[in-house]
């Protein structure tokens, strides 16, 4: 009998894995691949990482980035840029060894290249079935098994289709080639209540589309063609390798994140911001507080819904904040450039936002107070008409 088991190694599992073996808990992590492993993702983290994370990672960072050359459709070209880093660009198969290595050094029992299939909330206790046929039992389990697992869909009834639908490409970089260096190239207007974009690493360019699923309806493909035909910086590169993928947003403040012995974090939970699509950030954060409230909860000191209660406090309230501005974005992406065109001092405050120093819901109420202030007539209608109360 294991205190957790935690079903899938991504950021979210590694770390609670990390964490529950560190406080001296009796831990097993269960990936169904090997490490490293390739996972589809643009790889960028906020600066914030920093805030919550206890060790070093710069040796996984390919590129620190300070700000981006944002374009609509592919044209009126704009950078704008800050002094100081916004994000971290890594591979995604080296960060998460890299998270991966952590918990085994803090003592997490690992299995890699096994899918757990199956599992059963006995009341004290979860038993989770392994391909291979070999059962576990633990006091706790940790749903980490990410957009593509069972644990949120089976056993949460999450809506596995309330998502941003993807293409990827790593482009390879020609020998001594570099990207942009510094910054990030972020397309509005390319796809429908999305973006497109460009992350520089060391030997690669991470290019994709993503779009709310509904929306661009089965035509994901064509958006991702149109997108990377029209820009110049990928002309000769090899993009045939190509990944389809969904981010499991968050759309329901009223979804359970705990249920009986079972716990959720990560994109499991549908626990990515819904404006950015970003995902690793919150991954690690809410694996770090799910930890913290399973080991309150085997020495008998808290619920495990304390976690589900701490999700409502932190996290939803900054996701609701974060789908009202993707409202505003992507439903009128031309607007919104417009406005970016006339005054980027608002991406500059939005990068504080993203570094942690401020939060989306004033940065939602600062836009739409200068929105009010200024004479763009067809975007102070659509406010008022949309958004203000009557
Ligand atoms: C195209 C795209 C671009 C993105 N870009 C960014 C970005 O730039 N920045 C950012 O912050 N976020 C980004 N995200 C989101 C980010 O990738 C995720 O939010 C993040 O990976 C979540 O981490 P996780 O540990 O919850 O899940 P994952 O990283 O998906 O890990 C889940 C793990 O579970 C394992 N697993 C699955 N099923 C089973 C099973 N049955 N048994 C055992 N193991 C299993 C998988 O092998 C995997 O290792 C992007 C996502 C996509 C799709």
């Amino acid at each position: 009998m294991y205190d957790a088991i935690v079903v899938g190694l991504g950021p979210a599992g590694s770390t609670a894995a990390r964490d529950l073996a560190r406080a001296g808990l009796n831990v097993l992590g269960i990936d169904k691949e090997n490490f490293p492993r390739y996972k589809s993702c643009g790889g960028c983290i906020s600066t914030k990482i920093e805030r919550i994370l206890d060790f070093d990672i710069s040796s996984a960072i390919e590129e620190r980035v300070k700000g981006a050359t944002y374009t609509y459709k592919s044209g009126r070209m704009m950078d704008i840029m800050s002094d100081r880093p916004v994000g971290y660009n890594v591979m995604r198969d080296t960060f998460d060894t890299l998270l991966l290595s952590k918990a085994k050094e803090a003592g997490a029992e690992i299995i890699e290249g096994v899918r757990a299939v199956k599992a059963v909330d006995n009341g004290p206790s979860v038993k989770v079935t392994l391909a291979d046929g070999r059962d576990f039992e633990a006091r706790v389990l940790v749903g980490a098994d990410g957009s593509s697992g069972f644990v949120g869909r089976e056993l949460f009834g999450l809506n596995p289709k309330e998502a941003a639908v993807s293409i990827t490409v790593e482009a390879v970089l020609p020998k001594g080639a570099r990207g942009y260096s510094e910054k990030l190239f972020i397309d509005f207007g390319s796809v429908p209540y999305g973006y497109g974009w460009i992350f520089p690493k060391e030997n690669y360019l991470s290019v994709g589309i993503a779009g709310d699923a509904c929306k661009v309806g089965g035509r994901i493909k064509d958006y991702f063609n149109d997108f990377v035909n029209t820009h110049e910086a990928l002309k000769g590169l090899d993009l045939s390798q190509r990944m389809g993928w969904t981010v499991p947003i968050y759309y329901d403040g009223a979804a359970p994140s705990v249920k009986g012995r079972v716990i959720v974090i990560g994109d499991t939970g549908h626990l990515v911001d819904p404006f950015l699509g970003e995902g690793i950030y919150y991954a690690i954060r809410t694996a770090k507080a799910a930890a913290s409230v399973i080991i309150d909860n085997i020495k008998g000191a808290r619920e495990l819904g304390a976690y589900q209660q701490w999700l409502e406090k932190e996290i939803h309230p900054e996701f609701k904040a974060a789908g009202k501005l993707s409202d505003l974005v992507y439903n009128h992406p031309r607007l919104w450039y417009s406005i970016l065109e006339k005054d980027p001092d608002i991406m500059l405050r939005f990068y504080d936002v993203i570094r942690g120093e401020d939060d989306c819901a004033s940065f939602h109420e600062w836009v739409l107070g200068k929105v009010k202030s200024k004479p763009w007539k067809i975007l102070r209608r659509w406010v008022e008409s949309r958004l203000l109360p009557s």
